[in-house]
This record gives C-alpha cells, sequence and structure tokens, in this order.
C-alpha cells in the first residue's frame, strides 16, 4: 500500500499558515532504518516500522509546534533462557513541542527548553526527517529482555535447546522449574 520508506514530513503549509491556525499536517508511512541505524540502535526487526504523526501550532501566538505520533514494529530479541530468536511487538508514543528556528542543518535535534522544565525538537527547514526520532522513540520501548514462552525450558549446561530436547536435561540443568524424571535417582545418591 505504501512506497514511501522513509519519514520525510514537509512542515512548509503549516509554517506559512498564521499563529493560532489550527492547520495540521498529517502523514504516515513506513520505515526501514538501515542496517548502519539498526546497529546503533541495537535493535532487530522484523519488517519495517509504521509510523503516523500530526504537527500542529500550539495555539498561542508564538512560532511553536507540537507534533504528536506512534511508531509501531517488531523487534527481534534473543530469548533469554533459550536464546531462540522471540518476536515482540512494539507500539510506542510521543508528543514533542518543536520550534522552528531556520539554518542550514536538516536534522532536528532534541534540545532542552530553558523556559519549560522539558525537551524541544528544533528544526532548521521545512521538510523534517523524523526517521531518528521515531527510531530512538521506538528503541526506547524495545523490553531489555523476552521468553520465546512462559515454560521456556532454556539450553541445558551442553548448550542443548530444552524444548526441542527435553530428553537431554540433566538434574543439574532442571533447577526448580520443573520435576525432573531423574529426581528419585537424586534422592538415591543422597542415600548413599
Ligand atoms: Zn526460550
Amino acid at each position: 500500500m505504501f512506497a514511501r520508506r522513509d519519514a520525510l514530513v514537509n512542515l512548509a503549509s503549516i509554517l506559512r499558515s498564521a499563529p493560532g491556525s489550527d492547520d495540521e499536517v498529517v502523514e504516515e508511512g513506513l520505515l526501514e532504518p538501515g542496517d548502519e541505524a539498526l546497529a546503533a540502535d541495537d535493535v532487530r526487526l522484523e519488517g519495517p516500522l509504521s509510523w503516523s504523526l500530526v504537527v500542529r501550532r500550539t495555539g498561542g501566538d508564538d512560532d511553536d509546534f507540537i507534533v504528536d505520533g506512534t511508531v509501531a514494529g517488531t523487534a527481534v530479541l534473543a530469548c533469554r533462557r533459550c536464546l531462540e530468536d522471540v518476536p515482540v511487538d512494539v507500539d510506542a508514543d510521543f508528543v514533542y513541542l518543536m520550534r522552528h528556528r531556520p539554518s542550514d542543518h536538516p536534522e532536528i535535534a532534541l534540545v532542552e527548553d530553558e523556559d519549560a522544565d522539558e525537551d524541544l525538537l528544533e528544526f532548521g527547514q521545512p521538510t523534517v526527517d523524523f526517521a531518528p526520532l521515531l527510531r530512538q522513540v521506538f528503541a526506547i520501548d524495545v523490553p531489555l529482555t523476552a521468553l520465546c514462552r512462559e515454560d521456556c525450558k532454556g539450553l541445558s549446561l551442553d548448550g542443548v535447546n530444552l524444548n526441542e530436547h527435553p530428553e537431554a536435561a540433566t538434574p543439574a540443568d532442571d533447577g526448580a522449574r520443573a520435576p525432573s524424571p531423574f529426581a528419585a535417582l537424586e534422592d538415591l545418591e543422597l542415600q548413599d
């Protein structure tokens, strides 16, 4: 449906609108971060990110804007017990104050607002590349760890995936997670 794979948004129309107007720029698309960007974010993805955002004026008589959006996708994490890949759906929201400060730099910058106690996005040109922001918002919402399933049996001490080969479990692998078929043998050894 969508051909675009970036997050370039042209804000020229809203920049031209009068302060206080309720014009807005509504955009959505897919974003396919390059390998380099993904490595920098320490994120693996299954498919592109889908995003949507709305930019509108804050309603005051100044030149401030608000961007309100979502970014969603499927991250791939290694199961913390068995290390198999686990797809994890992530759906993140964001809201930022934006301020136009004309410059030659096409990048947006997250800067601290001296007046308010919050960060705001400065943009220098009418066409804004939201990709770095979307990637960052997404990466922050990716959980640190994942489980392939609640009862994942993990790896044996020899590195065998016990979900696939439960028969490879030894008492040492089993721990307290499940009753071991070798529990009886352990008792015998203790009685020796
Ligand atoms: Zn697992």
